[in-house]
């Protein structure tokens, strides 16, 4: 059975294909011929994560599944949060959001955040929503090459590295998105539904 992942990020794209497990054939918006910019226009992270599944199921007919991500500063009150692609502009540049961060915690000392995901599954018409948290910290300066968005400044906790200075296999097993696809995967394992269709 086909699952789509509807996600214009190649990053998402790979980290999601690599824990994947074989038995679900996983496409992705270009897969299926989706080049719609779908408007995040929620005011929560769960809410922007339905948006993208049901868009995709509603115009393109697939099972299917989205996730979206904030990462929430505790000194800031959970910010950047749900704005997290804009929190420096419409733009959308990872420089000037991590740009923006540094500035607003210089002379910060509490420097704890968390990843939050949470992927929206609408599958044979059910829709469930699963949830990834990875604790960590904001460092002082960005470090590493790998990963995307916020990762050259997030360290999670118990390791010092940042998500940008570890592999894919590294930031997927402690990761936010890891741990939320992981939750999904077991859904699936043990859905009835899913077994019925599947055959
Ligand atoms: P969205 O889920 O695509 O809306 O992502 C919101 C913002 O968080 C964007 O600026 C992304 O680059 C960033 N982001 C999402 N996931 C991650 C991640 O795993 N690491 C670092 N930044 C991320």
């Amino acid at each position: 059975m086909k699952l789509v992942f509807a996600t214009h990020n190649k990053n998402k794209l790979k980290e999601v294909r690599a824990l994947m497990p074989s038995y679900i054939e996983l496409l992705s918006l270009e897969d299926i011929d989706c080049h719609d910019d779908i408007a995040e226009t929620a005011e929560t992270i769960e809410g922007n994560a339905a948006i993208k599944a049901n868009f995709v199921r509603d115009h393109y007919g697939y099972n299917c599944f989205a996730d979206d991500t904030g990462l929430e500063i505790t000194a800031l009150n959970g910010e950047p949060g749900v704005y997290s692609a804009r929190y420096a502009g419409e733009e959308r540049s990872s420089e000037a959001n991590m740009k923006k961060v540094l500035e607003k915690l210089a002379d910060t000392e509490d420097r704890s955040a968390r990843f939050k995901t949470v992927f929206a599954l609408t599958i044979n018409e059910v829709d469930t929503l699963f949830e990834g948290i990875c604790d960590g910290k904001i460092t002082e300066e960005p470090r590493g090459e790998e990963g995307f968005g916020y990762d050259p400044i997030f360290q999670p906790k118990g390791s010092d590295k940042t998500f940008a200075e570890m592999t894919l296999a590294e930031k997927g097993k402690i990761g936010h998105r890891g741990k939320a696809l992981r939750y999904l995967v077991e859904y699936l394992k043990n859905s009835e539904r899913w077994v019925v269709s599947s055959e």
